[in-house]
């Protein structure tokens, strides 16, 4: 298949969340599987041409796009995702790429991204490339399939082309006044309460891409069913419970080359599913970095993450002393974000010299650490679209302690309510009760060692891999080109 894949953030070119991850493995992993590839972003200012070995289009140069009363003209840059086939290109326009940072609050951040999806076109066109799938990513890729309905139908060359839209987070919708949709080159007769291109009073090119996409999907089967639902769905659900037949769930993948604990470089003893032993040697070496004792009975549980709302920590609050002063538990904590969860971990580190330790900043050599180190891992969200540390931590036979929702529902099942796929803990209610319950759960497990390592081995052998995900994302493209063409 031809598949043009457009994302306002890629590894290794630029990266603030998720969608770059996705953006920098998904195609390399679908070239992989025999499909053509090609990735289409910004050259925001922060890219360097030199450092990518970026060759500048020659017979692509001062395209003009109009956008409302302007005309703004970009270039192209192309180059490759890293050791791979997979054409990336790269829009040239300063006027809208060369900022501080790659989203911003100014007032032409739509026609920012309304140029890059009419380039996407553009460069097409020009190569006489018909894809057979328009992939859109996110609220800044989203009109796309709007596009390919609307302003580009006219072009044979996309006559076969269906298109996806992959929602990575719902929480941001690309929302704009409805002058934006006269700079979108739309007519405004499909603006009007609850309409296809109308949410709450604004223009939202996320919703308008749910409609207008062939099909559909989400980074796993539990955030697809969430998202349908008014707690998770930020004012989208009821337009996703109209779409929902076209709506998938895929799973992302992880970088089994980084995050691979026979071939870690940041840990002292590699190890795999068969020297599960050498897992100690990980513990005691983490423990002695955070300047905890080492028992070998005493489990220790690993916290890596953002400090905010979503990801639940302030769960701990009302119940990690009791827990700590309860039971023989470790907990080994990495993140920053929200200052009172700062704080209270700094408190509980003075307070239980010999139990807690935390690293407040981003270090990523001890992330790995952390994940080859520890026996548990606590990951209590609120809402996970996918979530990436859970599988990690299965992949590093460190079992996971999770809220049940999104991704962590569907890689993490609960030893006890499934005995024969088990392979964590999981919790529903959204309390420091159950929270405090589930570690207890977990902690009365521990001792049960062949238990404890059939959940290891259920974990280790599981493929989290991007070869996985991209046979699922081949499945959903047939299913779009079956809709289009019939
Ligand atoms: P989210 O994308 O919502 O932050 P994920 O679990 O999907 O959550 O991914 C988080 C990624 O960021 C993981 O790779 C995790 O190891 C990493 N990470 C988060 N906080 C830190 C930190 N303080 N230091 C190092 N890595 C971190």
């Amino acid at each position: 298949m031809r598949i043009a894949f457009a994302t306002s953030e890629c590894v290794p070119f630029v990266k603030t969340g998720g969608l770059a991850d996705v953006s920098g493995a998904l195609p390399k992993a679908l070239a992989k599987l025999g499909h053509q590839v090609k990735v289409f972003l910004p050259l925001y200012q922060s890219i360097s041409v030199v450092e990518h070995g970026l060759i500048r289009a020659t017979e692509l140069q001062g395209i003009p796009v109009s956008i409302g009363d302007k005309t703004v003209t970009f270039d192209v840059w192309y180059g490759h995702l890293p050791n791979s086939e997979v054409e990336v290109y790269l829009v040239d326009c300063p006027l809208y790429y060369h900022r501080p940072t790659i989203y911003t609050n100014d007032p032409d951040e739509d026609e920012r991204f309304i140029l890059l999806q009419h380039a996407v076109f553009q460069i097409l066109q020009r190569y006489a490339w018909a894809p057979d799938i328009l992939h859109a990513n996110d609220w800044q890729t989203a009109l796309i399939p709007v596009y390919l309905k609307k302003n580009y139908s006219w072009d044979r060359l996309f006559d076969r082309t269906a298109s996806l839209l992959t929602i990575h987070n719902i929480g941001y919708q690309g929302r704009f006044p409805k002058e934006t949709l006269y700079k979108a080159g739309l007519s405004d007769d499909l603006f009007y309460p609850m309409g296809p291109y109308e949410l709450e009073g604004a223009f939202s090119f996320l919703k308008a891409g749910i409609v207008f996409a062939d099909v559909l999907n989400t980074v796993s089967p539990t955030y697809a069913r969430e998202i349908q639902t008014p707690e998770f769905g930020a004012g989208l659900d009821g337009v996703l419970r109209m779409r929902s037949a076209d709506l998938y769930g895929i799973l992302n993948g992880i970088d089994t080359e980084v995050w691979n604990p026979a071939r870690d470089r940041f840990i002292v003893e590699p190890y795999d599913v068969h020297t599960l032993e050498k897992k100690q040697k990980n513990k005691e070496a983490l423990l002695e970095e955070m300047g905890l004792p080492y028992a070998s009975e005493v489990p220790v549980i690993g916290i890596i993450a953002r400090f905010t709302y979503q990801k639940g920590l302030d769960l701990l609050k009302p119940i990690l002393e009791s827990l700590l002063r309860e039971r023989a538990v470790q907990f080994v904590v990495l993140g920053s974000g929200e200052q009172d969860l700062e704080d209270f971990f700094a408190w509980a580190a003075r307070t239980f010299t010999q139990q807690v330790a935390v690293y407040l900043g981003y270090n990523e050599p001890l992330s790995h650490r952390i994940e080859a180190g520890s026996d548990m891992f606590l990951m209590p969200s609120r809402y996970e679209p996918c979530g990436l540390n859970q599988m990690y931590s299965l992949n590093y036979g460190t079992v996971p302690i999770v809220r049940k929702t999104g991704g962590l529902a569907d890689t993490v099942f609960d030893i006890h309510e499934y005995p024969d796929i088990g392979n964590g803990f999981s919790f529903v209610d959204i309390s420091p009760y159950a929270l405090y319950v589930t570690i207890n759960r977990a902690l009365d497990t521990w001792p049960n060692t062949d238990l404890w390592r059939t959940m290891q081995y259920r974990g280790m052998t599981t493929d989290f891999s991007w070869e996985r995900s991209a046979r699922a994302y081949e499945d959903v493209y047939h299913k779009a080109l079956a809709k289009r063409r019939g």
